[in-house]
């Protein structure tokens, strides 16, 4: 009886085991169409975290865990099928024709930068708010921050930020809008390093510059690294092209990093 039951016992952990595996396994594999991939996500609130007081991040972690800003970050790319959170499907990005401005009704506001102003006012006016939406809202923030800040995130509407652009990349086909998302950061072996010498040598005065301003004038700053996104010279990505793409690409999750950073310093400055 005993060994029948140690049996059971142990299907039952090479069960969980399995499943344990599958669900690594899945979460590695997993890519994401919907804005920086979780490497360049995590790379932003971590340069956050660098600029935030300690009172705002008690503050924060009242509604997120010190630990937990990584998923948070990435949150919004995960609930992609989930009929719930259906209504933040269009939140990721804007799209804006070359020599047209940026227009808040843009799909009835569904887009990254209406949404992520409103997150940002919702914040500073949480006395409104349930506990359970001020976490909702820093999610939203933590997210579209970053999306902002990709280039094909607020590209233009004639080829759906990209996604219509196929390239050749290491002999496969792949789209731009996905040379953007992911590979940009995965082929810089020095960002890491590159990003962390920015953060330690950029004067506190230029960090206060970088933070000014709102979604709308962040989106300008995006939209200025779309002339070296299409700086294709055929349809195969290039060395050369990823090498251009590199710095542009720290500099604007460093952006990003610093702006969530203030951002959240003047939401929960008061209180
Ligand atoms: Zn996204």
């Amino acid at each position: 009886m005993n060994i029948l039951l140690s049996t059971k016992s142990i299907k039952l952990i090479i069960e969980k085991l399995r499943l344990a595996l599958l669900f690594v396994l899945l979460l590695s594999i997993s890519t994401s169409s919907f804005g920086w991939g979780r490497t360049g996500h995590h790379t932003i609130v971590d340069i956050a975290q660098n600029y935030v007081t300690k009172s705002t991040l008690d503050s924060i972690s009242k509604y997120i865990e010190n630990d937990s800003w990584h998923a948070s970050s990435t949150w919004m790319d995960e609930l992609r099928g989930n009929k719930q959170f259906d209504y933040m499907r269009k939140w990721h990005y804007v799209n804006v024709d070359k020599d047209k401005a940026f227009s808040p009704s843009i799909e009835n506001g569904d887009n990254v930068v209406t949404q992520l102003d409103s997150a940002i006012f919702n914040l500073r006016n949480r006395r409104n708010l349930t506990p359970e939406q001020v976490t909702l809202n820093l999610k939203v923030l933590f997210h579209l921050m970053g999306d902002l800040h990709n280039p094909l995130h607020a590209g233009y509407g004639f080829d759906r930020g990209g996604n219509d652009v196929r390239v050749v990349f290491k002999g496969k086909s792949f789209n731009l809008h996905r040379i953007w998302d992911t590979e940009i950061i995965e082929t810089n072996q020095y960002f890491e390093e590159n990003i962390s010498t920015k953060v330690k040598n950029t004067k506190r005065r230029k960090l206060k510059r970088i933070a000014k301003g709102n979604a709308t004038t962040w989106f300008i700053d995006t939209r200025s690294a779309l002339p070296t996104v299409y700086a294709l010279s055929s349809d195969t990505i290039t060395t050369e092209y990823l090498e251009q793409g590199h710095p542009v690409a720290e500099n604007l999750l460093f952006l990003a990093g610093v702006r969530l950073g203030y951002t959240l310093n003047d939401i929960f400055r008061k209180y």
